[in-house]
């Protein structure tokens, strides 16, 4: 049986097209960029190349963008690389309560070191408020950071205002854009960021490479010392094979974008309403417009995350609950809980993220199996016999 992948959010796979940029970097072209002979600096050019690339997809200048080993790094960078370079202003950071791992633990490392952190809360479809941002603002406030858009249930934050009230208060602002460079439009001065990750293995590119665009002026201080390589922001040899992919996969997706999220976001509403019409009490986990154009994130009482997964995979239908980081504990979802979910529900949720290859066929077969798997998992429910 052919398999069906729809945790895209998760990661992607490599575009064909991409790989094949990246192969001559493994063999022919394999020289250490810092070297000065010709094999070096060929290796050096295609990293220029590629910066050129992804600096286009955010509508950034090329020295802005800092190459690094995925959206970890880059979250890890942003955070701790401002808050210690500013500590003399102010010890005070704001974020939101629904963001990655990587912000989230990035933040309670530093406030063990004597910062404190403000974690906004969010409304039930996931929106930070604006107003919370402007609220939460003191004079000590060096840095707020609010993820793009979400990648459990997808919903986009409004970055451009929390952006203008970053700018009138004078304060660094990034943002976790992982789940949208790429897939939505971000345009650096649109939103008006100072830090901004990204990561390739999300947009088609190959894992263990991404980036963290850096406003010029903005200060903070790098966290790999070594060889200087980066501008001195960030040592290491660089990972020339990975740049060289994640530049032509910001090239692809720079050219497919709009028609990408047309195809998508039809997919995505016959996928929501199938589901909402095919299986009773369901309910969508997320806004309903101001959301990934392939996250499709539902709570179905009375069943477990963990067991539809299951049951689905024996389908050969590939599928997430709550992210990918978290689907191995089962604990709930801090972002699910964040949002006012029960519990129950939050343990109930599924997440479908679709992408480049998906088929209307890929997405009926959804319809047709999921139902049966939720009718079979009810008729054996101790939440459902509890409540008869
Ligand atoms: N931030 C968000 C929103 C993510 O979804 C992920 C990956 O799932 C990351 C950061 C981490 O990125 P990477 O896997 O490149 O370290």
């Amino acid at each position: 049986m052919k398999r069906i992948y729809l945790d895209h959010a998760a990661t992607t796979p490599t575009h064909p097209e991409v790989l094949k940029e990246m192969l001559p970097y493994f063999t022919d072209t394999f020289g250490n960029p810092s070297s000065i002979h010709s094999y070096g600096q060929e290796a050096k050019g295609a990293i220029e190349e590629a910066r050129t690339k992804v600096a286009e997809l955010i509508g950034a200048r090329d020295d802005e963008v800092v190459f690094t080993s995925g959206g970890t790094e880059a979250d890890n960078f942003a955070i701790k690389g401002v808050a210690f370079a500013n500590e003399n202003k102010g010890d005070h950071i704001i974020t939101s309560s629904i963001e990655h791992h990587a912000v989230m633990e990035s933040c309670q490392f530093i406030e063990k070191r004597g910062f404190r952190v403000t974690y906004l809360p969010v409304d039930t479809a996931g929106l930070v408020d604006p107003d919370d941002v402007k609220k939460a603002i003191t004079d000590k406030t060096i840095l707020i950071s609010v993820m793009h858009a979400n990648n459990e249930m997808g919903t986009i934050e409004p970055i451009a205002e929390i952006g203008r009230i970053a700018r009138k208060a004078g304060i660094y602002f990034h943002t976790d854009a992982v789940q949208t460079v790429g897939h939505i439009p971000v345009d650096v001065n649109e939103l008006g960021v100072d830090l901004v990750s990204m990561s390739a293995h999300k947009l088609y590119g190959p894992k263990g490479v991404g980036a963290l665009y850096i406003r010029k002026g903005t200060k903070l201080i790098p966290f790999m010392h070594g060889g200087e390589q980066e501008r001195k922001r960030r040592s290491s040899t660089e990972n020339v094979p990975g740049i060289v992919g994640f530049g032509c996969a910001a090239g692809f997706a720079l050219r497919e974008m709009d028609q990408e999220t047309v195809r998508l976001t039809h997919l995505r509403g016959h996928l929501i309403n199938g589901l909402l019409n095919h299986i009773d009490r369901v309910s969508l986990n997320g806004h309903p417009e101001k959301r990934l154009p392939n996250n499709v994130n539902v709570s179905i009482d009375f069943v477990e995350g963990e067991s539809m997964l299951l049951n689905l995979d024996l389908e050969a239908i590939c599928a997430s609950t709550g992210s990918a980081c978290s689907s191995s504990t089962l604990e709930s979802s801090h972002v699910l809980l964040a949002m006012g979910l029960s519990h129950e529900l939050a343990h109930g949720s599924l997440r479908f993220t679709l992408g480049k290859w998906t088929t209307e066929e890929e997405i009926n077969r959804v319809l047709e199996v999921l139902p049966r798997i939720v009718v079979k998992l009810r008729a054996m429910s101790p939440l459902l016999k509890n409540r008869r």
